[in-house]
């Protein structure tokens, strides 16, 4: 999986602008950035855009030729650490599987106590797209991410001082 990422700056607060308040323009641009971005890597005919609330974010799948220069571990290791759902799917060549979908009912964990619109989701962890996760992924067993890991993580980002 190939995964390319994108935010803007807010020309008001100097902070991160909230990807709701993206103009069409702008996310337009963006998805073009990202894809120049991944260029030739992956396989385009499999390929899904989403938005977190900071940033919009480009989803490929590897190829078959990607995949043929790795070594054997790394398609058979566990995952150690993943990044919970998206906030919305903007696009998609193919429906994605359900633990692809955003969660129903997310915990809005703040980043930003100046802007309310800047969080990160919190999987309810009972909803189908957080069931199908842990069920693909094993992200509830095996990582065991939590709002306070989420919370130390972005203090730090943040130079602790959120
Ligand atoms: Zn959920």
């Amino acid at each position: 999986m190939w995964l390319a990422s994108i935010s803007r700056p807010s020309q008001l607060s100097r902070g991160r602008l909230a990807t709701p308040l993206w103009s069409a323009e702008t996310m337009a641009a963006s998805w073009a950035l990202l894809r120049r971005l991944v260029g030739p890597c992956g396989d385009p005919s499999r390929e899904r855009i989403f938005r977190m609330q900071i940033t919009t974010c480009l989803h490929r799948a590897a190829s078959d030729d990607d995949l043929a220069r790795v070594p054997a571990w790394f398609c058979s290791a566990r995952p150690i650490d993943l990044a919970g759902g998206p906030v919305e799917i903007l696009f998609e060549t193919e429906p994605g599987l359900p633990s692809t979908h955003p969660c129903h009912n997310p915990t809005k964990i703040p980043l930003d106590p100046r802007n309310p619109l800047l969080w990160f989701p919190d999987d309810c962890g009972t909803c189908e797209p957080c069931l199908a996760r842990a069920a693909h992924n094993g992200r509830l067993g095996l990582t065991d991410i939590t709002a306070d890991h989420v919370r130390a993580v972005t203090t730090r980002m943040d130079g602790g001082g959120m």
